[in-house]
């Protein structure tokens, strides 16, 4: 039996990669920050929390990483744990700095004293292209990173370049675009169009008020990304790959497919700040507009910043060398990934921990 320990266990991509782990018949070990408090929701909504070995880890200390993995002795690890707030980023530019990026090295320098045999995934971000200059974006586009979320990412994706030419580590990057699902926070755009349209057809809220709604993304599924990261580990070669839908939508889209998935075939009137969206049946504004910073969501904040910065072209990712080489490509259009994350949305809506 196959050991991985995931640190980031209890986020998103932690508790689909646990599941997809434990399916393939792994051993899991959850590397679990702050474990007295055991945040572990997502792994409990997916009811795998009791097949799961929680270790105590903190990507801050180095001490903690080398006990972690000499105890564990894994046989793969994946670094999914991050500072994932673009809004803390820029807040504490240093700590983000240190976990995102910092703490790639010293897993890596574990891994080299305790045993290089141990495979490694890193989690890299679309966001590391910033300020896009060619399009789409592929394993060889330069990177230009334009905050401090995405700078600490680069310095980790190249650390894990440099471990695996230099010290033969099999280590990988998977350049991950933006994928949501319902395990995601709230606060991100997606989840907070999904939460919205739930609350709107369930008579709790009256509106969804957001900011910009004209720009991009190219927006996956959570559930798929996760076998990406398994498949680059299980290669004869160790190498980076972009994880990604190769499509970009706007908000705007993203909007109108949540509600379409609720049966509403929302209608647009005014323009700029002034625009809203109606609900045709009913008449009633569903859709405001504010001009306000997108406070918790890195993705919708990074690309406030590229826009504020003169970068308009949306980041789009070439997958072709994942498809041709670990023969994945996704399947969960952004339409479907409305559908799933408002159905769950209304499902759970009475309950708040999976809710928030
Ligand atoms: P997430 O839900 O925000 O989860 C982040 C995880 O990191 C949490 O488990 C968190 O633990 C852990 N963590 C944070 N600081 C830590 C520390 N100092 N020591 C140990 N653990 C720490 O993130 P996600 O959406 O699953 O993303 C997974 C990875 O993919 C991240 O590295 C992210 O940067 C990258 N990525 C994500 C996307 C996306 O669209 N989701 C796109 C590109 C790249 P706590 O529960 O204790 O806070």
């Amino acid at each position: 039996m196959k050991k991985a320990l995931i640190t980031g266990i209890t986020g998103q991509d932690g508790a689909y990669l646990s599941q997809f782990l434990l399916g393939k018949g792994y051993e899991v070990y959850g590397a679990l920050r702050r474990s007295e408090e055991m945040n572990i929701s997502r792994l409990k909504f997916l009811g795998i929390d009791s097949q799961i070995k929680f270790v105590p880890f903190e990507l801050a200390d180095i001490i903690n990483i080398y006990k972690t993995i000499d105890r564990v002795q894994p046989d793969e690890i994946y670094n999914l744990a991050a500072q994932t707030s673009i809004r803390i980023a820029f807040e504490e530019p240093g700590y983000t700095t240190d976990i995102n990026g910092i703490a790639v090295l010293r897993l890596l320098e574990a891994i080299r004293s305790i045993n290089p045999k141990i495979k490694f995934f890193q989690a890299s971000t679309g966001d590391m292209f910033g300020k896009v200059q060619v399009m789409p974006q592929n394993e060889g586009t330069p990177l230009n990173p334009l905050n401090p979320y995405a700078t600490a990412k680069a310095l980790g994706h190249w650390t894990t370049a440099n471990y695996r030419e230099a010290y033969e580590i099999f280590a990988c990057s998977g350049i991950l675009f933006d994928h949501d699902s319902p395990l995601r926070i709230h606060q991100s755009v997606p989840g907070m169009i999904s939460n919205a349209v739930a609350g709107i057809k369930m008579g709790v809220q009256d509106k969804l008020i957001l900011g910009n709604i004209e720009f991009s993304r190219d927006l996956g599924y959570a559930g798929e990304y996760v076998e990406a990261m398994w498949l680059m580990l299980q290669q004869d070669k160790p190498d980076d790959y972009v994880i990604a839908t190769g499509e970009t939508h706007t908000v705007r889209e993203f909007i109108e497919a949540a509600f379409n998935s609720v049966g509403v075939k929302l209608e647009w009137s005014g323009k700029g700040l002034d625009e809203k969206g109606i609900d045709p049946k009913t008449g009633k504004i569903r859709v405001a507009l504010e001009l306000r910073f997108p406070s918790v969501n890195p993705a919708s904040a990074a690309a406030l910043v590229r826009s504020h910065s003169g970068a308009t072209k949306p980041a789009q990712g070439d997958y072709s060398k994942a498809k041709k080489i670990l023969g994945w490509e996704p399947k969960v259009t952004y339409k479907e990934l409305f559908k799933i994350m408002v159905e769950h949305d209304l499902k759970h809506a009475s309950n708040k921990e999976l809710r928030d």
